[in-house]
């Protein structure tokens, strides 16, 4: 493969391993059976994954990971993405979850929920939107109100992939009512047998099968224990999660819009009009070209995001940027190669509708590209206002630099 370079050894072997856990491993009845919503779950993925040691690969060996590197995830959940999104949703939760358990949690919760599930024992679920909105989570409603040893749960959340049978969740709530938003917050291991109650379970455009719905939570009775991090410090928690919230979906986005190009591209040279195979088009070639600079600069945004990470520095700009970018890349790319199909593409013989269906949603969750765009410009006039003085200052190479008295600002 083409990035291969990206890797070290050890970093390959992995991603190998989950390369040929979906090649060998993954049934294509069953992804027919999501997408028709005849499954609503995952939970086959991750007890299939679990034994084999490839889920959570950044964790210590102690609790079922391999102690490898943000590089590795997204190279092996880049992987997972071929399959879709509901399965390879599956496949990348417990990478996602456990960050906070992983960071955050006591060795008891560690023991207790982050083991099991990196052995696909348990499975789980993350639960941040609510109704009323997920773009601005710092003004969650649910509540979670200290009681004796208990906090009590109560409100509403929507959209959880998972909703329909996962054992546990992550769940935030507001602790604290009265403080400013991001010390109001808390985060909870809630398990599923606590009293949550599943009020729907959607019917999507795509990413079908991942029993995706909202959640009820009326007087829902957590054990102090399960409190996650400090009290009323989800703050620290959900800056954290935004990295494998983000970062790693847009890996699994760019496996998903590389299958479509292959069988497109594949197509193309089989194909024939006008008596040659369509690839002779410059109009189809230019699309496959495109598109496959579409998806080595998206992978390259990833990889960058991730060695940021790997770096231990703040990678919030650049992991926005690979959600923002992938995402809107590998919407363009299956549209591309949508095309290149021409009508047979728009049919369910080929995969290309469904992963059409799946990439829509890469735009609009774990934050919109809108949300994206809000953190890029934010950070980017952070650092310009940092570099201010520490480079050349290129205003002055203008012809006609010198008429200070031209350059009004208000
Ligand atoms: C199939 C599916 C699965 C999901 N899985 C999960 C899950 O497992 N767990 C979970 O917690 N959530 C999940 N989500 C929720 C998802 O992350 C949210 O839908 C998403 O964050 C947007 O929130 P919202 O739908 O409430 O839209 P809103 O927040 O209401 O936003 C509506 C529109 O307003 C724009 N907007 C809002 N605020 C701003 C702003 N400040 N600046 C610019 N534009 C703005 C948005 O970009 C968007 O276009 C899932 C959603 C779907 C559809």
């Amino acid at each position: 493969m083409m990035y291969d370079f990206l890797l070290q050894p050890e970093e390959l072997a992995i991603r190998d391993k989950v390369r040929q856990f979906v090649k060998d491993e993954i049934p294509s009845q069953i992804l027919r059976e999501m997408d028709l919503s005849n499954i609503e779950s995952g939970r086959w993925l991750v007890e299939k994954a679990g034994p084999r040691g490839i889920l959570g690969l950044r964790f210590p060996f102690k609790y079922g990971g391999q102690a490898m590197n943000w590089v590795t995830d997204i190279a092996a959940t880049e992987e997972a993405g071929v399959v879709g999104f509901a399965p390879s949703c599956a496949y990348v939760m417990p990478s996602i979850v456990g960050e906070a358990l992983n960071l955050f949690g006591t060795e008891e919760q560690k023991k207790r929920y982050l083991a099991p599930t990196l052995k696909g024992e348990l499975y789980s679920a993350e639960a941040l939107t609510e109704p009323r909105g997920g773009s601005d989570f710092f003004g969650a409603t649910t509540t979670a109100i200290k009681n004796g040893d208990f906090f009590v749960l109560n409100g509403e959340k929507r959209f959880v992939v998972g909703a329909q049978d996962s054992d546990w969740f992550l769940v935030y709530a507001k602790s604290d009512p009265d403080a400013r938003p991001h010390d109001s917050i808390s985060c909870f291991i809630v398990e599923r047998s606590f009293g949550i109650e599943v009020q729907n379970i959607y019917h999507l455009l795509g990413a079908r099968g991942g029993g995706t719905g909202r959640l009820l939570f009326k007087d829902v009775r957590v054990p102090r224990e399960n409190l996650l991090g400090e009290l009323h410090g989800a703050y620290a928690i959900f800056n954290k999660m935004m990295v494998p919230e983000r970062l790693l979906p847009s890996a699994g986005i760019i496996g998903l819009a590389r299958a479509a190009l292959e069988v497109a591209a594949r197509y193309s040279t089989r194909r024939k009009a006008f008596d040659k195979t369509i690839n002779n088009f410059q109009a189809v070639s230019f699309m496959v070209a495109d598109s496959v600079t579409l998806l080595d600069a998206a992978r390259a945004l990833c990889f960058s995001a991730a060695r940021k990470a790997d770096l231990g520095q703040d990678a919030r700009r650049l992991v926005s940027e690979a959600k923002k970018f992938a995402t809107d890349s590998s919407w363009r790319v299956i549209n591309n190669a949508m095309q290149i199909m021409g009508g047979i593409g728009y049919t369910s013989i080929y995969p290309i509708e469904r992963y059409l269906r799946d990439a829509r949603l890469g735009m609009i969750w774990t934050g919109t590209n809108q949300i994206m765009s809000l953190l890029i410009q934010h950070e980017y006039y952070k650092e310009l206002g940092k570099s201010q003085g520490l480079t050349r200052d290129v205003e002055g190479d203008a012809l006609n630099s010198e008429q200070e008295e031209e350059k009004h600002y208000g």
